[in-house]
């Protein structure tokens, strides 16, 4: 394979987050200005005394570039990412990972923010700035997959499974390490999504994101504990070249980095911590073995995240960190432990090494247009076109030829058959023939002529172009066997892991899954553009999951109350103002294209009309010469201009409805957010009824009050209603109220409970009574908060 390589450290930057309202500065200083720029912290003698025993007071950490609390993510993406974007386009591996104590920004770094447009983060951008470029690039056959891992204790987790039934991540594919014969990595069950352009990128990205979301519950907050990584795989090929070039971006959001003292709390926090620490401590252990010249051994194998990083951290690869950093006060000494991990970071050096291997097949395609290209040449030199046999008849003249030659007893006769192998082999086998049969007449006259002495030189060529024929011969057959092996070996493997996992797709052999069903239409076809945004993002299956399905009414009633109070639930309503004001100005651009297009229809068919018109009068008056017309002249450059707008307008156009894709994910997830705290807060509450009132809960076996039907409407929730649970209740829909009647059992006894002076009838179905009495004491809780 060739290599190219690229010799340089890891570019290290910092991120300061910007500092919460209620946060205290902490006492840094950026300088940018130095050659190389520099963050200088200084921390109070005593607190240095306490946490890092020694005097010093102000630490000095040397960065690429430090980005301060005002940096904007278009700037970040423009320093930090865009540079690996284009390593990684021109055929080389690429890394960005993001290092930072949980709540530093890594998420929002890499992945962006949920409440604006402007907040999407390095991945957005990258995937947007990648299919931008590659579609500018038509020298070159471009293929692109994504794949998204998340490493949650040591396992893998596949978050592109595209079933969407986890609810929580065990749920997900695990994804497994494995190792070839060459030491290669494969990831067996993390499928490789192919992405044609940016839109199924995004939906894959989000398709992630949400089952990232899902798969953590309050009890595991698994995204401050798990490392994400957000994968491009780019392969490339020139047409008619074998030669393909691969290289793959990781974009990496690493968990929390925050010391165990910290997070020390008994049970599964603390197995979590150890964990995280371990695998980061394994990162650095590899970090330390990469800085270190002549080390052989890179302790890579230590942990997941290290083998999947193996050919993208030292060595193959520009690798970018980024060092999270939250100065407030309370933060500032695991921010002073980022930076000295990142300084160690910086003393690695990589060298990048473009990624080229052979396609065989496309080597046989290649040799054989060689081939091919040879005979050419070889009919130019002998002036005839040749097949590989000589025609009979070629065979009869050749005997001919060599028994006239063999006849003539003239010393000076000679055997002249041209510049052709195949005659002259064909005489030499005859002469051999006649030899062995010890024919007397034969008579071996040693040929001097002038003639010959040119017929050799040109003799000579020929026989080389011959063997460079044979040797490319040769070629295609070890490489067609090389095939035979390679598809052997893929069928191989493939049964075998369809024995392990049926359908799992290995990451190396691509038997993607297939996104048809899930892709968008809205293409945006010059004729459909005003239709796009009708059709809107594709809906994703697992989107509709979350809020489908079966929700009693009294649960459907608390979501209302609950999204009202939700601080999320401004952002959705902020967004879906923003996203009617773009689906507005969408529209009026989507109609100024139709009208931009109609009038170039129209110039275009004034120009036919003159056209037409000039012929007729060319026919009917002879002497009126055809040339150079001002008028249509005119037209054509009115036409130009059109065009010109259109492409302005169309370009903006096509921003335009990114920017809403992205904002409707965006609500989606919001939406999703939203379930989801809601279905927490929702069991959290039960729970504390049910701790607080276990009489309350009966069982089926005790006395059953009964309770009708949950109540309908929020206007029923009023604290009188509730007090005055009461049969005679004013406000009780009479419906519900007969309801109760009709379905009480005559075997039930109606119960009051001790805490509270009203009844609370419930159905007996224990499912609906936890609702109902988790929504009671919700309600409550929310009118004490509220009063
Ligand atoms: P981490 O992933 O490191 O745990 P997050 O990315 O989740 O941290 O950031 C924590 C919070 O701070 C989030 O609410 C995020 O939106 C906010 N935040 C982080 N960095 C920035 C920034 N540069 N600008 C605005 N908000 C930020
Ligand atoms: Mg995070």
């Amino acid at each position: 394979a060739a290599a190219a390589m690229v010799k340089e450290t890891i570019r290290v930057y910092a991120r300061v987050k910007p500092l919460g309202r209620r946060q205290q500065a902490g006492n840094y200083s950026v300088d940018n200005e130095e050659l190389l720029p520099s963050l200088e912290i200084t921390v109070p003698r005593d607190l240095a005394d306490g946490f890092i025993n020694n005097k010093r007071e102000s630490y000095k950490f040397k960065f690429q570039k430090i980005f301060d609390q005002e940096a904007k993510q278009d700037v970040i993406f423009d320093s930090i990412a865009k540079p690996v974007a284009e390593c990684v386009l021109a055929g080389y591996n690429g890394t960005i990972f993001a290092y930072g104590q949980t709540g530093s920004g890594k998420t929002f770094t890499i992945t962006g923010g949920a409440e604006r447009y402007s907040d999407r983060g390095i991945i957005p951008r990258t995937l947007s700035y990648i299919f931008d470029q590659l579609q500018k690039d038509s020298s070159k056959v471009y293929t692109t997959h994504v794949s998204y891992l998340e490493i949650y204790n040591e396992c893998g987790y596949d978050l592109l499974d595209p079933r969407h039934e986890a609810s929580k991540m065990e749920d997900l594919p695990k994804v497994t390490i494995m190792e070839d014969s060459d030491q290669n990595i494969h990831l067996k069950n993390l499928s490789l999504q192919q992405a044609t352009n940016e839109e199924e990128a995004l939906n894959l990205l989000f398709l992630g994101d949400t089952n990232r979301m899902i798969a953590e519950t309050p009890m595991n907050q698994a995204s401050s504990r798990s490392h994400c990584i957000f994968t491009i795989h780019i392969s490339s090929k020139e047409p008619g070249s074998a030669t393909i070039r691969r290289s793959k971006l990781h974009l990496v959001d690493l968990a929390g980095s925050e010391r165990v003292a910290k997070t020390g709390i008994g049970g599964q926090l603390l197995t979590e911590a150890k964990y995280i620490n371990l695998s980061l401590h394994y990162l650095e252990q590899v970090i330390i073995a990469l800085a270190e010249k002549n080390r052989s051994h890179i302790p890579y194998r230590n942990s997941m995240m290290t083998s999947v990083l193996r050919d993208s951290l030292g060595g193959n690869c520009m690798t970018t960190m980024i060092a999270m950093l939250a100065m407030d006060k309370r933060n500032i000494d695991e921010s002073i432990s980022t930076c000295r991990f990142a300084q160690r970071v910086a003393l690695i050096k990589n060298e990048a090494v473009l990624n080229e291997e052979i396609d065989p097949r496309l080597m046989i395609i290649q040799l054989k247009k060689e081939i091919q290209d040879l005979k050419d040449e070889l009919a130019l030199v002998t002036g005839k076109q040749r097949k590989s046999e000589l025609s009979q008849e070629e065979l009869l003249q050749l005997d001919e030829l060599i028994e006239t030659f063999l006849k003539d007893n003239d010393p000076d006769s000679s055997l002249d058959v041209g510049a052709d192998m195949r005659k002259i082999k064909y005489c030499f086998v005859h002469m051999k023939v006649f030899f062995l049969n010890g024919d007397e007449n034969v008579a071996g006259k040693k040929l001097l002529s002038q003639d010959i002495f040119e017929e050799k030189s040109s003799n000579e060529e020929l026989e080389k172009l011959k063997g460079l024929l044979q040797q490319r011969d040769n070629e295609i057959n070890i490489l067609v066997t090389m095939l035979k092996k390679e598809k052997k070996k893929a069928r191989d493997t493939l049964s075998q892991l369809n024995a392990t996992s049926a359908g799992s797709a290995v990451l190396e052999q691509s038997p993607f899954m297939s996104l048809e069903e899930r892709q968008s239409p809205s293409r945006c076809s010059s004729q459909k553009e005003a239709k796009v945004f009708s059709s809107s993002v594709p809906k994703l299956p697992f989107l509709s999951r979350a809020t489908g399905g079966k929700m009693s009414l009294g649960r459907q009633e608390a979501f209302e109350i609950f999204k009202r109070d939700h601080a999320d639930s401004i952002t959705i309503e902020d967004n879906k103002q923003l996203l009617k004001q773009r689906f507005d100005e969408a529209k009026c651009l989507g109609e100024k294209l139709n009208e931009v297009r109609n009038k170039i229809n129209h110039l275009k068919g004034k120009i036919i009309q003159r056209q037409i018109q000039r012929a007729a009068l060319a026919v009917s008056n002879p002497s009126e010469e055809l040339t150079f017309d001002p008028v249509e002249e005119n037209l054509r450059m009115q036409i130009e201009e059109e065009k010109k707008s259109y492409k302005t307008v169309y370009s903006r156009f096509k921003g335009l409805k990114v920017e809403i894709e992205h904002l409707q994910l965006l609500m989606e997830k919001g939406k999703m957010k939203l379930q989801k705290d809601f279905e927490v807060w929702w069991s959290e509450e039960a729970e504390k009824f049910q701790q607080e009132k276990p009489e309350m809960v009966a069982s089926p076996n005790t006395v059953n009050p009964v309770y009708p039907q949950f109540i309908r409407s929020s206007q029923h929730l009023s604290p009188i209603s509730f007090l005055d649970t009461g049969r005679d209740s004013p406000n009780e829909d009479p419906a519900v109220k007969n309801n109760s009647v009709t379905s009480a059992s005559p075997t039930l006894k109606t119960r009051t409970p001790p805490s509270s002076s009203t009844s609370i009838p419930l159905t007996g179905d224990s499912q609906a009574d936890a609702d109902i009495l988790a929504f009671i004491k919700a309600r409550q809780n929310i009118l004490q908060k509220k009063g």
